[in-house]
């Protein structure tokens, strides 16, 4: 079966380099290994007036890679201005950095269909296609507008909040609606999953039975299907990563001092300031940790054209700088603070290398540098997750020590306690998590989406015909319309 796979943004096979996000992480190793299509952006844009779109097919594993132009009178108004100022912040709850246009939405638009017009070369009748994530909220029904008759499913890599905040996305009834256009709609954890049903009934005023809404459409099922990492080959490349000269100098800088890590993009979901405040309020403490424990934080550049993450980046260097400047020594630098990328063999090795992983999303789809970490732990030595309760990833990784990230103080009571916890407890704490990462695969993650998705080829699409009713008494002699559930 050809399965059509598409993103807004792709990874191709280079070892040594960073992925941007996790999205691009987790496919991957899926799309190499199932030989499907990855089709997605560029990274560059062109001007496509009245022309079809251009795409570059390449392989990648045993599928193929296919990117593509999008068209730049748009590519700001969607990437920037309608997906990443309005749809981000309201689906991690910032309503209040919603900063959009009405011609950003038009170029949102337009985006999708353009992209819908460049997949038709690859629907094939065989086959399905799954979207992914906030970029593309519309283009499963973009698809059915061109003919497109297999499958369509969607997978949504951010947390799907409550209503209150869903009714804050500009056009968000028009947007959701479209949606149901998709057979499958997947989640990372059952709250996006309530949350939807509950907009669906209350908004759209549609029926939710089971787990399937009926619409216009037909019939939409909903599912929950947390994403993970490859975990095997995190833990291989943890190991061999030890001999890496970045990873070496890391260990022998520390001189015995412990290590805590953070790795994220600059991004205001990621809770990086309470972080650094939760660091400074241990060393405030405990002062006997000084010069003992060292935070390294990478901290990737993301969005930086976008105004909000221009300013999260200079309020998060200066409150690393005030906390190195209050509490630093001639010897002894509290924060490492980083802006840029590394391999993920690379990251394997820092975090191997950390007493404490410090994962502190104020909100989060999942979090793949939770299980990561963990993935690439030493079996003799496990070192400690600190994990927000709000990120995706701590419905699996309960045995993390579970913080309130809006609570600088628990982080610094959970640094605390990572910090002398004893080794029984801290290989106890691992083993459980590496027993739900090796039960639970990306490849897993991708197998079971594409058999749900698969099985919902069986559902129904509406065929609504107009019959005439028997003419009786009074007012029954309309033509009622019927509808009729085909399978397609
Ligand atoms: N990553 C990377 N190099 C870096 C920082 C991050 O390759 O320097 C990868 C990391 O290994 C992880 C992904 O980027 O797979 C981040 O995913 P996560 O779900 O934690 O956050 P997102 O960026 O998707 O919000």
């Amino acid at each position: 079966m050809d399965i059509v796979v598409v993103s807004n943004r792709v990874a191709r096979v280079k070892a040594d380099e960073p992925v941007t996000g996790g999205l691009a992480a987790a496919l991957l190793p899926a799309v190499t290994e199932s030989g499907a299509i990855w089709v997605g952006a560029s990274g560059r844009t062109r001007d496509v007036c009245g022309k079809e779109p251009f795409v570059e097919v390449e392989a990648l594993g045993k599928g193929a890679l296919a990117t593509l132009d999008l068209p730049s009178a748009h590519y700001r108004g969607y990437y920037e201005g309608f997906a990443n100022s309005a749809l981000w912040p309201a689906l991690h709850s910032r309503a209040d950095l919603i900063n959009t246009s009405p011609q950003d939405y038009a170029s949102y638009r337009e985006v999708n269909c353009y992209m819908a017009r460049a997949l038709l070369r690859f629907c094939r009748t065989k086959g399905m296609v799954w979207v992914q994530d906030y970029h593309f909220l519309p283009l499963g029904a973009d698809l059915r507008k061109l003919g497109v008759t297999q499958p369509i499913g969607f997978f949504l890599h951010t947390p799907l909040p409550g209503r209150d905040m869903l009714v804050t996305i500009p056009h968000h009834r028009e947007l959701i609606e479209t949606m149901l256009a998709y057979d499958l709609i997947g989640f990372q954890t059952i709250d996006g999953k309530r949350n939807f049903e509950d907009y669906v009934r209350r908004e759209l005023g549609l029926p939710v039975v089971g787990s399937s809404v009926r619409s216009r459409h037909g019939e939409t099922r909903l599912g929950v299907f947390p994403i993970s990492i490859d975990t095997e080959l995190f833990a291989n490349r943890a190991t061999k990563a030890a001999a890496r000269p970045e990873v070496s100098r890391l260990r022998s800088s520390l001189q015995g001092a412990k290590l805590i890590i953070g790795v994220d993009r600059v991004d205001y979901s990621k809770g990086l300031g309470n972080r650094v405040r939760g660091f400074a309020e241990l060393l405030d403490n405990e002062p006997s940790v000084r010069r003992g424990v060292t935070m390294m934080q990478v901290a990737v550049p993301s969005r930086g054209d976008i105004p909000a993450y221009k300013a999260l980046k200079s309020e998060i260097a200066t409150l690393v700088s005030d906390v190195n400047g209050r509490y630093g020594e001639p010897d002894w630098t509290p924060i490492r603070y980083l802006n840029k990328g590394f391999s993920q063999t690379t990251l394997a090795g820092f975090y191997r290398t950390a007493n404490v992983g410090l994962v502190t999303p104020l909100n989060d789809g999942m979090n793949l540098v939770a299980k990561e970490y963990v993935a690439a732990q030493n079996p003799f030595d496990p070192g400690v997750l600190v994990l927000s309760e709000f990120a995706g990833a701590a419905r699996e990784l309960d045995a993390a020590l579970i913080v309130n990230p809006h609570d600088s103080s628990a982080i610094a009571g959970a640094l605390g306690r990572a910090l002398t916890m004893s080794a029984e407890e801290r290989s106890e704490r691992w083993q459980t998590m590496m027993k739900v990462l090796r039960a639970s695969s990306v490849q897993l993650w991708f197998a079971n989406f594409v058999r749900a998705l698969d099985d919902s080829a069986y559902m129904a699409l509406p065929v609504v015909t107009k019959v005439p009713t028997v003419p009786a008494t009074g007012s029954r002699g309309s033509e009622a319309p019927v509808v009729r559930f085909e399978r397609h």
